[in-house]
């Protein structure tokens, strides 16, 4: 089934993300987790993709298994800042191959030290514009209510927004974010710039407080007092850490589905148990 008819069905509903093994090692380990997470029946279900093309294959197997035995739609990432046009067009005959309708068009973060002379692609609104010429897929792309951290002004971040919407983006999933008055003053400029379609929140539980504030001194994103105390008081205690990280998104799913934003998409990264906690506590929301 295509995502942009999910959505368009109006209900509240909750998409989970996860990421495909990196190595041989660990394969079953994740697949395990993925499957788990696809048992919660989310309304559909992401597939992440290595920047540098390492999980491609991965990113294909899972999609397919989420789909053909677990019946949850899957949408599966591509980025394209590492890839020659070959690469590309092998991956959607792959994709297209085992079934999968839905893709979520990325440039990927550039690697350090390359070049960028060589490059085929050097935005995602490349990559979307040759998905949609390629038909078959429903497309969707990333974006940053905080702005992407290389965007000079956010007035820049959404001018090219726009051109990536422009190029066949049929929806939008935002980075994680932490404070929702963020994402409602990002979704009033983006309507006021003319993008009208979809934007499914994203929504990240945090139970590891280390990594949320290096991923968040990477990026840009800004942690509110509330957010910041929270993590003082019980950041400690994984327990603690994680029944407060599960009830802080929670408040802020109820929040979005409360104002209108009817998507919302979970980085589970890969803990189905802390998916299925969240689930359970919206569960007469979204049913
Ligand atoms: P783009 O939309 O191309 O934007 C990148 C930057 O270029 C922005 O600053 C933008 O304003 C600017 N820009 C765009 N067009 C132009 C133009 N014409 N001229 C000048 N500047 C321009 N990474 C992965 O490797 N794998 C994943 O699976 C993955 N999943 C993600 C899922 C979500 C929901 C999000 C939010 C991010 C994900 N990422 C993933 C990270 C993403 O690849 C990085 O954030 C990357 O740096 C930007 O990718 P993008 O597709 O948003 O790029």
């Amino acid at each position: 089934m295509k995502i942009i008819d999910i959505i368009k069905s109006g209900k509240p509903l909750l998409s989970m993300e996860v990421f495909p093994p990196k190595t041989n090692d660990t394969f079953e380990t994740v697949k395990e987790a993925t499957e788990k997470i696809a048992l919660l029946k989310p309304d559909f279900m992401s597939v992440t993709y290595g920047a540098g093309g390492g999980t491609s294959e991965y990113t294909a197997f899972i999609a397919e298994n989420t789909e053909k035995n677990y019946g949850v739609t899957a949408l599966a990432h591509l980025s394209c800042i590492s890839s020659k046009k070959e690469d590309i067009k092998n991956q959607l005959d792959l994709l297209k191959s085992k079934g999968i309708e839905n893709i979520l068009a990325l440039r990927g973060d550039i690697p350090d030290g390359m070049s960028k002379e060589c490059l085929d692609y050097h935005y995602a609104s490349e990559l979307t514009r040759e998905i949609k010429e390629y038909g078959h897929f429903c497309v969707g792309g990333a974006c940053y209510p905080e702005s992407h951290p290389e965007s000079a002004t956010s007035f820049d971040d959404i001018r090219f927004l726009k051109e990536k919407v422009d190029a066949g983006c049929e929806f939008l999933t935002t980075q994680m974010f932490f404070d929702n008055n963020i994402l409602y003053n990002f979704l009033y400029r983006i309507r006021e710039a003319g993008i009208n379609v979809p934007v499914v929140a994203g929504i990240m539980p945090v139970t590891n407080p280390k990594s949320i504030k290096r991923i968040c001194a990477i990026s840009g994103m800004a942690l509110p007092q509330r957010f910041i105390r929270i993590v003082d008081r019980f950041g400690s205690s994984p327990e603690q850490m994680t029944q407060a990280g599960i009830a802080y998104a929670t408040e802020q799913i109820v929040d979005l589905y409360a104002n209108g934003v009817n998507a919302v998409h979970l980085y589970t990264m890969n803990k189905p148990e802390v998916a299925k906690r969240i689930k359970d506590n919206i569960s007469s929301i979204i049913e």
